[in-house]
């Protein structure tokens, strides 16, 4: 499905709206209200484009960038999960490439242990494999 961007005439109407101001949510619940110049936001689905958000006045945020790339990230997270149980749901099933391996698993060989022998000279050693 092709994104749904906001109509320019969105974006001003919301702009005007918020009054130069984030309408960004922190994680304490307060609105976030920093002061955003023109040019220097971004304006965001509230209910995300992936998810079922249109490009409507309301479902549109004027975000400052940080708001913008913090709401983003669990947008992502929201959207694939959504994406995942819907597969699910339909029983989309890809089988594994490689046959899932059960007992008994082959032994791995065993690691060389070696051990340092000092010979006769001062400072010079001999490598032996210790079993
Ligand atoms: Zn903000």
């Amino acid at each position: 499905m092709a994104r749904k961007n906001f109509k320019r005439s969105i974006i001003v109407a919301r702009y005007k709206h918020c009054c130069g101001r984030c309408e960004g949510i922190l994680e304490s619940g307060a609105r976030c209200y920093a002061v955003v110049k023109p040019g220097a936001y971004e304006c965001d689905h509230d209910d995300p484009d992936g998810l079922t958000g249109e490009p409507t006045f309301e479902n549109a945020r004027i975000l400052c960038i940080p708001c913008h790339a913090e709401k983003t990230k669990d947008d992502v997270t929201a959207i694939a999960k959504a994406k995942r149980r819907e597969a699910d749901h339909v029983g989309a099933f890809i089988p594994p490439k490689r046959p899932i391996p059960s007992r008994p698993f082959p032994k791995r060989p065993r690691k060389l242990r070696i051990e340092l022998v000092p010979l006769q000279r001062r400072g010079v050693y001999e490598a032996r494999i210790v079993r």
